[in-house]
């Protein structure tokens, strides 16, 4: 049946690296989808979350933050943020509650100035309220935003008022996914940036920028009790040296990385997950 007062569209968060926009995203969509990590620069991919609301639709792109390219990689993902704001009906820039605005969030009003755009002022948990004030003022001097949103991704601090500032933004229109789906990513994708995270985790500061993780194997095991996923990965690194750290001493740290990503797939397919790593040198395989 169609519903003529239906709102729907694509949405495009935009924003500097570790502003919050995957913790905002999983908040909005309401299942862990996009990789959080205390390090900047983690989600590569271009992420769709779905958040189905009552009488609208709102389709998300979780896109990294600008930067200067430094690479090819750096180049598409500047190209990404292009392409969102692009296909958008709406763009959301998340911002840290500062007065100082950076260059690259010069550089993404100028680009977003095309279509609506709702800031959103995030991580208001760790500033004093009245500090706000003058960080919308700021804001607001330079663009004219269809609202400003203060929130707090991490407690989820007036996340349902900006849901109704997405609503209200949002143009009329079709239920464009069926409202059980929350993203179009494959599971694969979803397991792959699983081990990324976890790697990163683990390895803080000493690795790799320029790792990459490979599903070759994700089979399903019906016969078991409650299920059971039989998933092969290949962690490809840039040295040989890379791979002495991220294996470690005795297969420790490879060990750790396993666990962690093989109890988050858990919980994430809900049934026993079987997970094999295996680390790979792969020289330039940017
Ligand atoms: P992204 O790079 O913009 O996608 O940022 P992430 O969502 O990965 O978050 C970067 C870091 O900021 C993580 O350590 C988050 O836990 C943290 N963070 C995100 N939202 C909030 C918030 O509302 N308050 C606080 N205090 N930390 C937050
Ligand atoms: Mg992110």
């Amino acid at each position: 049946m169609m519903n003529d007062n239906f709102k729907s569209g694509y949405v495009a968060i935009v924003g500097r690296p570790n502003v919050g926009k995957s913790t905002l995203l999983n908040r909005l969509v309401g299942q862990k989808i996009a990789i959080i990590s205390p390090k900047p620069q983690t989600t590569r991919n271009k992420i769709l979350g779905i958040m189905h609301g009552d009488g609208f639709q709102a389709v998300f792109t979780d896109t990294p933050g600008f930067h200067k390219p430094k690479n090819r990689l750096g180049e598409n993902m500047i190209k990404a943020v292009d392409e969102s704001i692009g296909d958008a009906d709406l763009a959301i820039l998340v911002v840290e509650p500062t007065n100082e605005v950076s260059a690259s969030e010069e550089n993404i009003i100028k680009k977003i100035g095309k279509i609506p755009s709702v800031l959103v002022i995030n991580k208001c948990d760790t500033t004093p309220r009245e500090n706000l004030l003058s960080v919308i003022a700021k804001y607001n001097s330079l663009a004219d935003f269809a609202a400003i949103v203060p929130v707090s991704a991490r407690t989820g601090e007036n996340v349902s008022e900006l849901e109704s500032v997405i609503k209200e933004n949002l143009p009329k229109g079709p239920m464009y996914y069926p409202d059980d789906m929350v993203t179009d990513q494959s599971e694969k994708q979803i397991v792959s940036e699983i081990i990324r995270e976890k790697m990163l985790y683990v390895l803080r500061q000493e690795i790799p920028h320029g790792a990459a993780v490979e599903i070759t194997k994700m089979k399903y095991d019906g016969s078991k009790d409650g299920g059971m996923y039989n998933i092969s990965a290949n962690i490809f690194c840039e040295k040989n040296s890379h791979k002495g750290i991220i294996i470690g001493a005795g297969g420790k740290t490879l060990k750790k990385i396993g666990t962690l990503a093989r109890q988050e797939c858990e919980k994430m397919l809900e049934c026993k997950v079987y997970l094999e790593l295996w680390v790979k040198v792969k020289e330039d395989w940017r």
